[in-house]
């Protein structure tokens, strides 16, 4: 059978913790080994369908990630919590919304979005007389929202001190994608939504214990209970090595890395590529 084009694609920007790797004044292996893919940015992933980009988190290197990546257009921002390596690069979206006649919409739960007016009022409110306001506006995400096709509904998680926190669910068709780059447990209910999920992308900050986070073991705990036909490991500190680590994974299971690509399409139900 001919495998069907994908129904959209997604492009990891950043696979980083907080801190990206190399880590400031970090002389750990990895830190100063410089392999291409242990150079982790702020966690950022794309979602390309019928030629329209979302993104979810612009952190402090979504400049970087735009430039590197080639984005050139932006028709929707979804954030799913107000931590800086999640929210920071919001002042460079203004960039993309020059060629837009609607407003860009930033989509986050109403508490993220209260945080992000504070941080940010000068992208949606005249602070200036007479001066531009960029075009952006910020939405509720209370239910599920629909982007060129594609479904993106928040999979609240547990995260760090009763913050508002959330995954996303990407829907299309039949296909399931679940995207939870920041938690520290999965709660009944959203493992139910995920459950053999096409792709799950899981957090793993390292291996050592972390209150807000998932470690890898327990990342791969999840994935194998919660069986997707494809996992993925993202959010990763300096713990983890791509060429020592990834080949050991169980089977179906990688470390996402900055650039890799996923064709996600109904007939094979998933396709990975590299680029
Ligand atoms: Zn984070
Ligand atoms: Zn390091
Ligand atoms: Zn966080």
């Amino acid at each position: 059978m001919q495998p069907s084009p994908p129904m959209f694609d997604l492009r990891f920007l950043g696979t980083g913790w907080s801190h990206g790797v190399p880590m400031l004044a970090c002389d750990c292996p990895v830190c100063l080994g410089n392999h291409p893919r242990n150079r982790r940015r702020r966690p950022s992933l794309q979602v390309l369908a019928g030629g329209m980009t979302a993104v979810i988190d612009t952190g402090p290197d979504f400049r970087d990630q735009a430039l590197t990546f080639g984005i050139t257009r932006l028709d929707a921002v979804f954030m799913t919590h107000e931590h800086a390596d999640h929210v920071m690069g919001l002042d460079d979206v203004r960039r993309f919304t020059w060629a837009r006649t609607e407003p860009l919409p930033i989509y986050a739960d109403p508490v993220t979005l209260e945080r992000l007016r504070i941080v940010y009022p000068y992208v949606s409110e005249v602070r200036i007389p007479g001066k531009a306001v960029p075009k952006i506006r910020f939405v509720p995400w209370e239910s599920p929202v629909e982007v060129a096709g594609v479904r993106y509904s928040r999979l609240d998680v547990p995260h760090a001190d009763n913050l508002p926190c959330c995954g996303v669910l990407l829907e299309r068709g039949e296909v399931r994608v679940a995207y939870i780059p920041d938690c520290n447990d999965l709660p009944g209910p959203v493992k139910d939504r995920i459950r053999d999920a096409d792709v799950l992308i899981l957090n793993a900050l390292r291996h050592r214990p972390h209150p807000a986070h998932l470690t890898l073991e327990r990342s791969l705990e999840l994935l194998k209970e919660l069986n997707p036909r494809r996992g993925y490991i993202t959010h990763m500190g300096c713990d983890f090595d791509y060429p020592a680590l990834n080949p050991g994974l169980p089977e179906g299971i990688e470390m996402a890395y900055d650039g890799l690509r996923i064709g996600v399409s109904s007939s094979l139900r998933h396709a990975g590529q590299r680029v």
